[in-house]
């Protein structure tokens, strides 16, 4: 049996001699990594990260160009091994299918980070149900699909392994303007907990990472409900510059989820904006 290599085993392809040193390394080496969104921001840098601590990762994203992309760069790296695969998460059956190909032909994945995530901006009483659906299908049900279906892998196969959920501090405390957005991720941060609680005794981790503003394409891609084409660009524009000045790099984001799953922490603010989190951590030991 090729799966009998360890907690976060289960590694099919023969494990080369890891790209980097240290405990990212020793821990991650061989793994296998799986990163939905990985086409862009957060979840590319956290894909290049595992794959530079000689993890075998596969990107997934909607944009099918963008996780090549990804993978590419990806063996470029220090990844042995790396897969793009073009998937929409909010998609049920999609999601069904790329579990039972990643378990066919990779293997059962060690790291699942649950990272795709889209940002619909506007006032909630002029926020669509369109846009409420297409932001908890994405942001919600994408969540729901991976720990479900790659969850279900991991305990079946008894040998523990981490799950990572990108949430937001958007979570826990209201944004103006992102009604939906911020619903959506304060039930991950809900899920995140009440599936940690569950998986604890399997040796299966689940940790919940609250980034504040990130510089990221995600201002690009956000949209703004409630506005007409200019008053979109004009407020793209603002929030765009804003998260420029802040200028906090994903990359950053990708250390800290790399170090929540080695420390197995629960909820993890990441920016300096994400202080909420920091109290909420020290306010509930569980979390
Ligand atoms: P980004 O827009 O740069 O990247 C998101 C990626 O997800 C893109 O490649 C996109 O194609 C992909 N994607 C979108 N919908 C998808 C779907 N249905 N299925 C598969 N892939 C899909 O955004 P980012 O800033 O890197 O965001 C990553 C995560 O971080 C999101 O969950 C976001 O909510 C969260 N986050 C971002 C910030 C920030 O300031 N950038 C702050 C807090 C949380």
């Amino acid at each position: 049996d090729a799966q009998e290599s360890g907690r976060a085993g289960g590694s099919e392809q023969p494990v080369r001699a890891t790209a980097g040193r240290g405990a990212f390394a020793e821990r991650f080496g061989g793994r296998l990594v799986l990163v939905t969104g990985a086409g862009s921001g957060i979840g590319r840098a956290t894909a290049l990260s595992f794959a530079a601590a000689g993890a075998r990762v596969v990107a997934v994203d909607v944009d099918g160009e963008r996780a090549a992309h990804t993978a590419q760069s990806a063996e470029r790296a220090g990844a042995p091994r790396a897969w793009a695969e073009t998937v929409d998460v909010g998609d049920q059956q999609q999601m069904e299918k790329l579990a039972a190909r990643v378990a066919e032909e990779y293997g059962t994945v060690d790291v699942l980070v649950n990272n795709a995530g889209i940002g619909v901006a506007g006032p909630f009483l002029d926020t669509s149900v369109e846009d409420w659906k297409r932001t908890l299908d994405v942001n919600l049900w994408g969540v729901i699909h991976g720990c479900r279906l790659f969850g279900a892998q991991m305990a079946e196969r008894g040998q523990g392994g981490h799950i990572v959920n990108v949430a937001s501090d958007a979570a826990y405390q209201p944004t103006r303007l992102l009604p939906a957005y911020g619903t959506s991720k304060a039930a991950v941060l809900m899920l995140s907990e009440s599936l940690r609680a569950e998986l604890a005794g399997r040796d299966i981790g689940v940790t919940a990472v609250c980034p504040g503003p990130v510089k990221t394409d995600i201002t690009r891609t956000a949209h703004f409900v409630g506005l007409d084409e200019a008053g979109r660009r004009r407020r793209r524009a603002r929030v765009t510059r804003l998260y420029e000045l802040r200028n906090y790099p994903p990359e950053k984001v990708a250390k800290a989820i790399m170090r929540a799953v080695v420390r197995n922490q629960a909820v993890v603010p990441v920016t300096p904006e994400a202080r909420g989190a920091r109290v909420l951590a020290r306010v509930s030991p569980r979390l």
